[in-house]
């Protein structure tokens, strides 16, 4: 069985439609797995294995009547514990949600449901989604199943975790600063973030609304194209959905890129990678260049800027986003209050832990009167320069490539005394989310003690296609893809 678990996606799904085996027992297959070794990994909060059984036989009673199956009927899943599946938990790993039970389905939970994805569990993550390594769940610590002392990264290293170790083929992430593509990265999988708008955010919890987007994670290029052709498409609850058509990525992604100007970002090469990623690094354009693509130099001067930026905007609209957890809306409420405000106070004092006080602080501070201005103005200002820097760029190059992060996965607790040096692992992920534009991490090597590289390459808003062309050609010239973690 976990020979079959360690097929890509696409290759369960055939391995479905021969009748090799039922969608039953391989769902069942994921929940046996998840079950012996996922005390050690902490990648899930909550299994959901009735939903996933359940989805899992109508799969099968499709394939008994000759019908033809959508689009990954039958692979298991996991999804983010921040998106809503009726029935089952949502917490966003906050105490303040522990028993939320989720009144609604996601569209893209919907979408998954639509499309029969057995939905196995809620994966683990920084608590409401703020976090670069896993370690601000209120709940446990997600451990690297590459080596079980460091972390898989941040925010959604429950969904990295359980794809990385064969648990599920696939998974759910958001993205709002690099939650999807870091512990992509830190797990040597494929961890993608489309173009702000492509999927619809109705039923997420919402951590920074002009920011946050949903995305897939897969161990193959080919399986994150399907679930983002999957979860995509125009949905009118969420006001800044697109409405464009579906498109098929599959179709492009063996295009020749041969002439294409690929455009290497100086300043995420210049200093402070370690070597092991250089190294990398180098290889990669070496990689690039084989396959017939033109290597530019390409300065984003402003980049630098994007960290601060972010970490304004960011908690703004997260410090207003989360007034909502007043104790009377949603989830806990203090048994000890005695009048109203002190209800207030006291539940969230509760409820959050200290990362998310911090950012709701340092928001609500940005967006005060006397320093809106100052902070809040500036960073939107700011934000606009760096995504001129990508337009600039991008009229010279088709697609921009650097590591997704400077280091490999680091020690559990190592970062964890020092926010500056947490929020600094992000220099490279973050200005995806400003400029609004795709962007992806797959797998390019491993250093010295074994763990994971990634690479990252964004391409122009709503050019996903080119995106996993660039990212399939040089995946195939590798086998990186095909190491799995020892667990
Ligand atoms: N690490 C970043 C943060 O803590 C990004 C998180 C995310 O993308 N959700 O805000």
């Amino acid at each position: 069985m976990l020979e079959l678990l360690k097929k890509s996606a696409m290759e369960q799904s055939r391995a479905l439609k021969n009748k090799e085996i039922s969608a039953i027992e391989l769902t069942q297959a994921s929940l046996d797995r998840i079950k012996s070794i996922d005390d050690k990994l902490g990648a899930f909060n909550s299994l959901t294995e009735e939903t996933a059984l359940e989805t899992a036989k109508q799969v099968d009673e499709k394939i008994a009547k000759g019908e033809e199956l959508p689009l990954l009927a039958g692979v298991p899943l996991a999804l983010k514990d921040n998106m809503n599946l009726i029935g089952s938990k949502t917490t966003a790993s906050s105490k303040i949600l522990e028993n939320f039970v989720s009144p609604y389905n996601a569209t893209t939970t919907q979408k998954l449901l639509d499309n029969l994805i057995p939905i196995v569990g809620k994966a683990n993550l920084d608590e409401f989604a703020m976090g670069s390594s896993n370690e601000n769940s209120a709940f446990k610590k997600v451990h690297n199943p590459w080596n079980l002392n460091k972390v898989p990264g941040g925010s959604s290293g429950g969904s990295a975790a359980s794809v990385s170790s064969c648990e599920a083929a696939l998974a759910l992430g958001s993205d709002t600063g690099g939650s999807i593509r870091l512990p992509a990265s830190f797990c040597g999988i494929v961890g993608m973030k489309p173009t702000y708008g492509k999927v619809s955010r109705y039923g997420l919890i919402a951590f920074a609304s002009s920011l946050d987007q949903i995305g897939p994670f897969a161990r193959t290029v080919e399986d994150a194209a399907a679930l983002l052709e999957v979860i995509s498409g125009y949905d009118p609850h969420d006001s800044t959905s697109l409405k464009l058509p579906v498109e098929n990525y599959r179709e492009s992604l063996n295009n020749d890129i041969k002439g294409m100007k690929i455009g290497v970002i100086k300043e995420l090469v210049s200093e402070g990678l370690s070597p092991d990623v250089e190294k990398a690094m180098k290889s990669a354009i070496e990689t690039y260049k084989s396959l017939g693509a033109e290597i530019v130099e390409i300065s984003l001067p402003n980049l630098k800027h994007s960290i601060g930026i972010y970490y304004i905007l960011a908690t703004a609209e997260c410090s207003s986003n989360l007034a909502r957890f007043d104790g009377v809306r949603y989830g806990h409420r203090t048994p000890e209050a005695k009048n109203l405000l002190e209800m207030y106070c006291k539940s969230r004092a509760e409820g959050f832990g200290p990362e998310v006080k911090r950012r709701i602080m340092l928001g609500t501070y940005a967006l005060s009167s006397g320093y809106y201005d100052a902070y809040y103005k500036k960073a939107l200002q700011m934000r606009r320069v760096v995504t001129e820097d990508f337009l600039k760029a991008f009229s010279q190059v088709d697609a921009l490539i650097s590591p997704t992060c400077p280091n490999t996965a680091f020690d559990l607790g190592a970062r964890t005394e020092d926010p500056l040096a947490m929020y600094l692992t992000d220099i490279a992920t973050i200005s995806a989310n400003l400029a609004g534009i795709p962007a992806i991490s797959i797998p390019a090597g491993f250093d010295s003690e074994g763990m994971p590289i990634g690479l990252q390459i964004m391409t122009p808003q709503l050019t996903e296609a080119k995106l996993f062309n660039v990212s399939y050609k040089f995946e195939q010239a590798h086998d990186y893809y095909k190491q799995l973690a020892n667990i």
